[in-house]
């Protein structure tokens, strides 16, 4: 039994039988697990990618930065020139693992509570005619922002970049084809709004580009060709030792996405729960930190109360006890919280947790 429910953005709570699914010990030598569960799990994150059998996809072991970093350090070559666009912690990361790997960046260093200006971004462009690939997050979990990937997508393709995007905390949760936005590379992992548990994240990729990689990855365990080429020519086997209760709880998941009616249907679950979210919230007298139209449907931030009886530690601890865990902020130049709302969590959890919020509002008292 869970004692609470996590309103972060991962890991999240998961179905009771995603957690049961891990109740069983598998050999990774077997069709039944290599073809029926990790190649039938490539097969369906490429069809939610895509309508074209133009992309591939390769499950990467570790957290969804071990899969970023994989796919930076295999995909870009030396002589390369990687745009990094950004405007919160998981767009710095980006550049924090270019640096690490010592790949040709530049870096549009982006306030954190404003959309890429996009004419900024085609300056860039213009300017740094060497530039080949553009890497963007999609939701900005720092703040919950959405960022603009139908008009980087198509600034990709006019000036002929190679377009990565870190969906991590959006694939499964908000509708996209990777073929339609100019997406070439699109990173995620298994613990966000497909709504498995921590172990592995993925990157689905262009199969034309992943064709081009060998030799390039500057890490023997994140080599991302090597690990799509055994996946490829040995059904499913991964190159070291595959995190099997996790792949299958993943599967599960994927089941449980399809029994919802889809990403569609997910989405239309998580904007109600937001939408309740912030409108309770702000009944109870709380701001958000972004403006209404920039938000995704995954995770909100709230200014923290200027009462100086305020304390994120015993709102936390207070919230915890009533069964709800939710995040600090982690914006670099404001006080907030974080409430994510992805994972399995449906209004009515929404309406308690707003409860558990107006019962433990004690630094209003005098
Ligand atoms: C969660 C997340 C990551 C990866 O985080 P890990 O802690 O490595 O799993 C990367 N980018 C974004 C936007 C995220 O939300």
């Amino acid at each position: 039994m869970n004692e609470y429910l996590l309103l972060t953005p991962g890991p999240l709570s998961t179905s009771e039988a995603v957690k049961q699914a891990m109740l069983k010990d598998w050999c990774t030598w077997d069709d039944d697990y290599n073809i029926e569960i990790v190649q039938a799990i490539r097969a369906k994150l490429t069809a939610l990618a895509s309508n074209t059998d133009d992309f591939t996809s390769v499950l990467m072991q570790g957290s969804g930065t071990a899969s970023v970093e994989s796919a930076l350090g295999s995909l870009i070559k030396n002589t390369d020139k990687l745009l990094i666009i950004n405007n919160g912690a998981y767009g710095k990361r980006i550049a924090e693992i270019a640096n690490y790997l010592n790949i040709n960046a530049i870096v549009l260093n982006l306030n954190e509570t404003q959309l890429p200006n996009m004419a900024e971004v085609e300056e860039q462009l213009q300017a740094h005619s060497d530039i080949t690939h553009i890497a963007m997050v999609h939701c900005e979990t720092t703040t919950g922002m959405l960022n603009p990937v139908a008009e980087m997508g198509a600034l990709a393709k006019k000036y002929h970049k190679t377009f990565i995007l870190d969906a991590m905390s959006s694939f499964g949760g908000i509708e996209l084809n990777m073929a339609e936005l100019h997406i070439d590379v699109l990173i995620s992992s298994a613990n966000k709004c497909i709504q498995g548990v921590p172990g592995f994240g993925f990157v689905i990729v262009k199969k034309t580009i992943i064709e081009k990689c060998q030799g390039i990855a500057r890490s023997l365990s994140l080599d991302l060709h090597a690990q799509w080429k055994t996946m490829e020519e040995h059904n499913g086997k991964w190159r070291f030792t595959s995190p099997t209760h996790v792949v299958r709880a993943f599967y599960q998941a994927l089941l449980e996405l399809e029994e919802e009616g889809g990403v569609k249907a997910r989405y239309n679950r998580y904007k109600t729960n937001q939408q309740r979210l912030v409108d309770g919230m702000h009944t109870l007298g709380f701001e958000t930190l972004l403006a209404k139209e920039l938000h995704s449907p995954i995770i909100t931030s709230f200014y923290s109360p200027t009462s100086n009886k305020y304390n994120f530690a015993l709102f936390y601890s207070a919230l915890k006890e009533q069964g709800f865990v939710i995040y600090p902020g982690k914006v670099s130049d404001a006080d907030c919280f974080r409430i994510g709302n992805i994972g399995e969590i449906y209004p009515n959890d929404i309406e308690r947790l707003l409860s558990a919020i107006e019962r433990s509002r004690f630094w209003l008292e005098a």
